[in-house]
């Protein structure tokens, strides 16, 4: 398509949009009393107003039934988190049995590892990408502590070429290769937080495999944003939290997957509780553990309900939509920004680079922008005008145009804000 940077232009692509109307179910803060544009729903999407009636249907229940809820709920608490095995599943490419929620991210991580990470003499080491998010980091760091070894050790990290911003798909392989049977586990982030590169997860993992190490992904920016098939690309295992693109509210619930082929694998180990035992029997209060067949037998304990609540009203969304209308409009409205990027670059004389893949194949809902030259001030005057972005050291700003709620008028008023910030110095 021939983009304009016009108004016009961009008000026409609006009406030909059929998300376009999902806006509105989202609720935006102001600045000079005007909806933001937001661009940081790969960091805390925004609150859908669907939300607010799962919660309060949930306060309702607690308030007239008190401990009956549990049970007599309009949606009973006791099996509430089986409501998402069948969107959610969708979503993430999964069976329903093999996806779940509990917990948070890190956490659901580190449980998972317990479960994948069984690190012996000969295969111990992990590979991740280098400059993974710093939590991913910690919880590498210290699970290999953990099991006796060093992180100099056990962890490698795959890098960048010098002078590249992102990581080479040849460079993944071969590394692969090279730590061959010392190999136990690969943990990779599955979409690049910080420049939004999007890994080829499928080949990973196949090579992975070859190698004979489980191979995990930590899909916090990739679940809501790209299309995932998890269960036919062969993941042992994935987690992502819910509150990034799939905007269920600050540091809420994650979501996790157990391939099918583990299910019946006894010999796995993992940390129990009473809501991984099985369903039937849960409250004969048994001494010995029966795990759930599936993902919900790494459950622990009992669900946090109210978190759960809006986490539903959002993958309800999700499902009523489904990925491929998202991906779609995330395209389109991607390579908008990025037409209006370049354009606003020529005009100022080129004082920022984009370092996201421009292979629509590795990228997805995130442009990542080096300013050269510009630094916090710039950051300070977006947010000023009513532009939220994020703004990461030394001088990077992210921007996701969420297709669930940002408009090509929006990118079109962005350019211009962009190009007054940096000319009015
Ligand atoms: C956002 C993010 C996290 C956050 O983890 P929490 O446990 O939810 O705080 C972890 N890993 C990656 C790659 C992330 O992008």
């Amino acid at each position: 398509m021939d983009f304009k940077n016009t108004l016009e232009f961009a008000q026409k692509l609006d009406t030909q949009d059929s998300l376009h109307k999902y806006q509105y179910e989202f609720i935006f803060p102001k600045i000079n009393n005007e909806k933001v544009i937001y661009f940081t729903g790969n960091s805390l999407g925004l609150q859908p107003k669907r939300a607010k009636k799962y919660i309060d249907e949930v306060m309702n229940d607690w308030a007239n039934l008190a401990v009956e809820g549990h049970f007599y709920a309009e949606k009973p608490w006791w099996d509430y988190h089986e409501r998402f095995a069948n969107p959610l599943s969708r979503l993430v490419g999964a069976l329903p049995s093999e996806v779940t929620v509990m917990n948070t991210l890190t956490v659901n991580l580190h449980l998972l590892m317990v479960s994948f990470y069984r690190p012996t003499a000969k295969r111990f080491k992990i590979i991740c990408e280098e400059k993974a998010f710093p939590s991913d980091q910690y919880m590498f760091q210290s699970q290999v502590h953990f099991h006796g070894y060093k992180p100099e050790d056990a962890i490698v990290e795959i890098k960048r070429r010098d002078g590249e911003h992102n990581i080479r798909l040849e460079d993944i392989l071969s590394k692969i290769e090279e730590v061959g049977e010392e190999l136990a586990l690969i943990l990779i982030g599955g979409v690049n937080y910080y420049t939004g590169q999007v890994f080829d997860m499928k080949t990973i993992t196949e090579v992975g495999h070859k190698q004979g190490a489980y191979v995990g992904w930590d899909l916090a920016h990739a679940t809501g944003n790209i299309k995932l098939e998890l269960h036919d690309w062969n993941v042992d295992f994935a987690a992502w939290c819910s509150y990034k693109y799939m905007n269920s509210g600050p540091g809420n619930a994650s979501g996790c997957f157990v391939h099918e082929k583990h299910h019946n694998n006894k010999e796995l180990p993992r940390f129990a509780g009473w809501w991984g035992h099985n369903k039937e029997r849960r409250f004969k209060m048994e001494p010995v553990f029966d795990p759930v067949q599936g993902a919900g037998g790494w459950q622990i304990s009992n669900l946090p309900i109210l978190s759960l609540a809006p986490y539903l009203a959002s993958v309800e969304m999700f499902d009523e939509i489904g990925m491929d209308q998202l991906i779609e409009k995330r395209d389109l409205i991607t390579s908008y920004l990025e037409f209006i990027l370049n354009e606003i670059s020529k005009e100022v004389q080129g004082s920022f680079e984009i370092i996201t893949p421009a292979n629509s194949s590795e990228r997805a809902c995130q442009l990542s922008v080096f300013l050269h030259g510009e630094g916090r001030r710039l950051f300070d005057y977006l947010m000023k005008n009513g532009v939220i972005t994020d703004w990461r050291e030394p001088n990077v700003i992210r921007l996701a145009p969420v297709p669930l709620y940002t408009s090509y008028e929006d990118m079109f008023h962005f350019g211009q804000i962009l190009k007054r910030g940096i000319l009015d110095k």
